[in-house]
């Protein structure tokens, strides 16, 4: 997937209008005009705002066709089809152009969460608590898998866990207080609690935080 998009990349074509380099871009979900599709996932477009195409296309709309609007040079990849193509302002395209890092990123979280979610079912036995953490810190993770790894967590019981969940923001009321629960039975279960003073984990039947050195009630 990425070899076609960089070999795209390295394919240099400049406006006949301005010379300025094209930008490879994502083509729009509809033709703009007809509502037929291009043939293509990618376009070159000429993204440059002072392309004399761009400068006089919207005068040019505005009489022939009552609207604003104005017109991009644009080309099809792996063909010599061009045309100039119709936009409504200076912004279309700019969301759309290709950013190899940005998708190559996007990618690897993709397979990240993938792999997480899958380690859900063997992270106990493995004494893993990331996988956990990764799903249920992950905001695309989606909710079942985030309840399941609430789950996964209070079953690893490791205190290493807490600060993570500690330091998140549960937008999901619900999740926060599954979340604060398993958090309370971890502690108790391996007989911490929580400094009120520094928030250090120590033994329940410290007096002094062994961490900030406050006495505690
Ligand atoms: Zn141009
Ligand atoms: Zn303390």
């Amino acid at each position: 997937m990425y070899e076609k998009i960089e070999k795209l990349l390295k394919q240099e074509y400049l406006c006949p209008h301005c010379e300025s380099k094209l930008t490879l871009c994502n083509v729009p979900p509809v033709h703009v005009g007809d509502g037929l599709g291009w043939g293509s996932e990618y376009l070159y477009i000429c993204l440059n705002n002072d392309c004399p195409l761009f400068v006089k296309g919207w005068a040019n709309i505005e009489n022939n066709y009552g609207h604003v609007g104005s017109y991009r040079y644009m080309r099809l990849p792996d063909s010599n089809e061009s045309y100039n193509m119709m936009v409504a302002g200076k912004d279309a395209f700019t969301g759309s152009i290709i950013d190899l890092e940005e998708i190559k990123k996007q990618d690897k979280r993709y397979h990240e969460r993938k792999e997480a979610v899958a380690s859900l079912d063997t992270c106990v036995e493995e004494k893993n608590i990331q996988p956990a953490l990764y799903v249920l810190l992950d905001k695309a993770s989606n909710t079942e898998n985030r309840k399941k790894a609430i789950k996964v967590l209070g079953e690893l019981n490791d205190p290493a866990c807490i600060d993570a969940l500690r330091n998140h923001d549960f937008e999901d009321s619900h999740m926060e207080q599954d979340v604060n629960m398993t958090i309370s039975g971890i502690l108790s279960s391996n007989f911490l609690k929580e400094c009120p003073f520094c928030a250090e984990l120590i033994k329940v039947r410290a007096l002094v935080c062994k961490h900030c050195q406050k006495e505690l009630a």
